[in-house]
């Protein structure tokens, strides 16, 4: 076994059980891609079991911080069975569930997400790319399945070294995949999808989407960034007489007209524009067009703290748009998926967008990742998805 012994002062983060070791952090020891570590304070004190990666700045992530737990099939089978006991519990109304969250489920750099009978997952760190077989054949018992798909290409695995890998891992056969999500049916391509091929983190959102349409009775629905249409599926259910769906990925437009089809919605209440959502927004303003509820969920603007100013911006005059386009007495659904991004400075961005827009507004739901996706205590940067759900004053 070999050990990473930390410079002095350097065990307090992992004192409180976060689970990274920078490479600033390390005074001596190395190990290969993925091997597990004993990390030791300055004085030789077990700290944690750790996976180690060569080339990333996250040079160990915790495994556990238990010294008599061993980093075997068992321990990967019990950390599995623990993640997929708690979505058990939590009653969600969706065969679309995250089963595991990465580090907020002890699994560090493992994503798992369940589409039905189908597994998808993403192996975004040196630790779990080592051990990926025993994690594959522990998931297919854990769950009962036969199908497991793996997307691993998403930019993580860039910044630990590993090539991007995608294709079955177990079993095989077609990679669309339709689940029943509050009540609806959506259709999704574990290969050609975003992620994992759905946005399973906005599930609640776009439930409340549905509700708040109801409550208030909203006709003109705007649904900026649409991906394939959850939202769009949401609002219709809610009774809109008519959504518009902005986004510029004519893949994700074409599936959104097919899961309005699959819910039996009549396509004369939809329109689908294929086109960057900022230069929309500004023709319509230009038209004169207004809508009575409006969904701002952008891709992640912000990929670190460096570029938050400039995603501050972006985010304001977006925002700005929707609150011109909203018709008084309507409501902005806002969301932001920047973990740089923290929930005061989101709502600080919207309160000046609503400013400038000359609109007087106020907050009557906040939204975040629904409860499959949880965030480690010690683990802030696990936090990533906000929303406010604002509504404009008559
Ligand atoms: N609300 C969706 C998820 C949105 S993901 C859901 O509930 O499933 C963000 C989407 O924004 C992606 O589909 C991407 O294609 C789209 N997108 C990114 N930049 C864009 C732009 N400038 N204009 C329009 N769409 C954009």
């Amino acid at each position: 076994m070999k050990t990473i012994r930390l410079k002095a002062g350097k065990e307090r983060s992992l004192l409180r059980r976060h689970p990274w070791v920078f490479d600033g952090a390390i005074d001596r020891g190395r190990a290969d891609p993925g091997e597990t570590v004993r990390v030791e304070s300055a004085e030789g004190r077990f700290l944690a079991w750790g996976a180690y990666a060569p080339s990333s700045k996250i040079r160990v992530r915790v495994w556990s911080f238990d010294e008599a737990e061993r980093i075997d099939a068992g321990f990967f089978e019990r950390r599995l069975r623990t993640a997929a006991a708690l979505r058990e519990r939590l009653a969600i109304d969706s065969d679309g569930v995250r089963l595991v969250h990465g580090e907020s489920d002890g699994l560090p750099g493992l994503i798992v997400d369940r589409y039905g009978e189908t597994l998808v997952a993403q192996f975004g760190s040196s630790g779990v790319e080592r051990h990926k077989a025993v994690i594959a054949d522990a998931l297919l018992r854990v769950t009962g399945l036969a199908r497991l798909y793996e997307r691993s290409d998403a930019s993580v695995r860039q910044r630990e070294g590993l090539p991007p890998v995608t294709g079955w891992l177990r079993g095989g056969g077609a990679t669309e995949c339709v689940i029943h999500e509050n009540g609806w049916h959506l259709s999704l391509d574990v290969a050609e999808g975003h992620k994992t091929g759905y946005y399973l983190d906005q599930r609640d959102s776009r439930r409340d989407c549905a509700a708040w349409t109801r409550r208030f009775g909203f006709e003109e629905v705007l649904n900026c960034y649409s991906y394939t249409g959850g939202f769009t599926v949401a609002a219709l259910s809610g009774g809109a007489r008519h959504v518009t769906s902005i986004d510029s990925s004519a893949a994700a437009l074409a599936r959104a007209r097919h899961n309005v089809a699959l819910n039996g919605f009549d396509p004369a209440r939809c329109t689908f524009v294929d086109a960057d959502v900022n230069a929309s927004l500004r023709a319509f303003l230009a038209e004169g067009r207004r809508f009575d509820a409006i969904v701002l969920d952008p891709p992640k603007l912000a990929p670190s703290a460096a570029h938050v100013e400039r995603a501050a911006r972006a985010y304001k005059d977006v925002n700005r748009l929707g609150f011109k386009l909203l018709n008084p007495g309507g409501v902005l659904f806002t969301y932001s998926c920047s973990g740089a991004v923290g929930v005061e400075l989101f709502q600080k961005i919207v309160a000046s967008a609503a400013d400038e827009a000359g609109v007087d507004a106020t907050i009557l739901a906040r939204h975040g990742g629904a409860p499959d996706h949880p965030t480690g205590l010690a683990f802030p940067e696990g936090e990533y998805l906000k929303g406010l759900v604002v509504w404009r004053r008559p």
